[in-house]
């Protein structure tokens, strides 16, 4: 039987990707964070994590501090 994955949308370049290989975070009291379960949650691909040209005006569009989120993006780089 062949299996659908569920697909997400990355919001930096709106690439469709399966969601195994897209970060998953959430915004929490305008900071950046790994998704916790529960409220609304966004995505990444990777190349746009790996990509700091493709997410310049990310933070600006989410309303977060960009230090905040470069931070986030280095974290979750090196937890693979
Ligand atoms: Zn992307």
């Amino acid at each position: 039987m062949k299996m659908t994955k569920p697909i997400r949308m990355c919001i930096a370049c709106r690439q469709r990707a399966s969601k195994d290989i897209l970060l998953r975070f959430q915004l929490k009291d305008n900071q950046i964070v790994f998704y916790t379960g529960e409220g609304r949650s966004m995505y990444l691909c990777l190349d746009c994590v790996k990509n700091p040209k493709k997410i310049q005006s990310l933070p600006k569009r989410l309303a977060v501090d960009e230090a905040l989120f470069a931070k986030f993006l280095k974290e979750s780089m090196n937890n693979g």
